[in-house]
């Protein structure tokens, strides 16, 4: 459809869905024409971002390569794992365009493989059958890819797993946090497959606990810390973080690097309240973990709770805990998650780097 402003010009041309909350998703100029070299334009240019920004890792490496309406194609993510490409559709629009993006994504990118992995949840909204397999279809083996990430090795089973199979959004901070874990004990909450572990204890950690409540992504954990050589100095409980971080506190445990990383605790507006209350329990418990000088490296992916209500919620659980913490800095998604500043939208992971003073 063509979309027009209030006055009648033309704003540009975006595909219809009268099913979900968004009906429109902007997606050309007025009169540019929606086909395959419009996707090979925004995919060109995807690239283009991320290279100069030195967000391309070598042929082993992943990094998300289009991230939605921030890279002019919304409902379409699409994450590079060395020589394995896995797109995902999010929308109706996206998933009857999935061919041409197949096409422009198999010009680009020689030798590789591709799958297709699309969202259920999103699918069950927007009213498509989601498609899960290799493209072109055929072949349905399952594939395993180590993929380097800075001093790292992480395994991602490819169809398998959160995500597209690994929390690229955090690639980045990975590293950042890791710098501050020479000589300390850390807490890895809400570990997945234990990258933010692997990444402090290959940077000099004394040692790690990884909490996670997944059977599957525990596996992954213990065969990431293996793989990194670090599996000796580090510690998994499969259970409820907010049941292990009481019991841990309750036990007079201290850490000097403690890492929140849950998942969202809302989708959507009317229940942040409960989501901030969650928030805040969890930092309250793991401020309390800190010893003094300790790190906390806090998140939120939920996409309603801003950054500006994240930090209050901090702030009340230190006041809380009766501690002095110092930001140290405020974090957000890696930068191949792009955010427009003019669609708010595209934000939706938050965090904070806390020291107890
Ligand atoms: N830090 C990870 C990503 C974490 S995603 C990384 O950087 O790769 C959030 C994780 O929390 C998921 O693996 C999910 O299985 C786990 N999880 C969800 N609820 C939980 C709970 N109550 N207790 C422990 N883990 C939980």
């Amino acid at each position: 459809m063509d979309v027009l402003d209030a006055a009648g010009h033309p704003v540009g041309r975006g595909y219809y869905n009268p099913r979900p909350g968004i009906v429109c998703r902007l997606l050309a100029g007025p009169g540019e024409p929606v086909d395959g070299a419009l996707i090979r334009r925004r995919l060109a240019a995807a690239l283009d971002y991320r290279r100069v920004a030195g967000l391309v890792p070598d042929e082993h490496g992943a990094y998300r390569l289009c991230w939605s309406e921030a890279d002019g194609l919304p409902g379409l993510v699409v994450d590079r794992y060395g020589s394995v490409t896995v797109m995902q559709c999010l929308t109706l629009g996206m998933a009857r365009l999935a061919d041409p993006v197949t096409e422009a994504l198999a010009a680009r990118f020689q030798g590789q493989r591709i799958y297709r992995l699309d969202d259920p949840g999103a699918a069950r909204v927007e009213g498509f059958e989601p498609r899960r397999g290799w493209a072109p279809a055929g072949e349905d083996a399952a594939m395993t890819v180590p993929v380097t990430e800075g001093d790292c090795v992480l395994t991602v089973h490819v169809g398998a797993g959160h995500k597209t199979g690994l929390y690229l959004d955090q690639r980045e901070n990975h590293r950042l946090v890791a710098g501050y874990a020479a000589g300390r004990r850390m807490l890895d909450a809400f570990a997945y497959t234990g990258a933010f572990a692997c990444h402090a204890l290959r940077a000099g950690a004394r040692e790690a606990l990884l909490i996670e409540s997944s059977a599957d992504a525990v596996g992954g954990a213990r065969e990431n810390l293996a793989a990194n050589g670090v599996a000796a100095q580090a510690a998994i409980r499969e259970a409820n973080a907010f049941d292990e971080l009481r019991t841990l506190a309750a036990g007079h445990e201290r850490f000097g690097l403690v890492v929140l990383d849950p998942p969202p605790f809302t989708r959507r507006k009317d229940a942040v309240d409960a989501a901030a209350r969650g928030y805040k329990e969890i930092n309250l418990r793991g401020l309390r973990l800190l010893e003094p000088g300790g790190i906390l490296a806090t998140f939120s992916c939920s996409h309603h709770v801003t950054p500006e209500m994240f930090e209050g919620v901090c702030r009340a659980a230190a006041g809380d805990a009766g501690v002095t913490v110092r930001v140290l800095a405020t974090l957000g998604q890696s930068r191949d998650h792009p955010v427009l500043l003019t669609v708010p939208e595209t934000r939706y992971l938050t965090g904070l780097l806390l020291q107890r003073v």
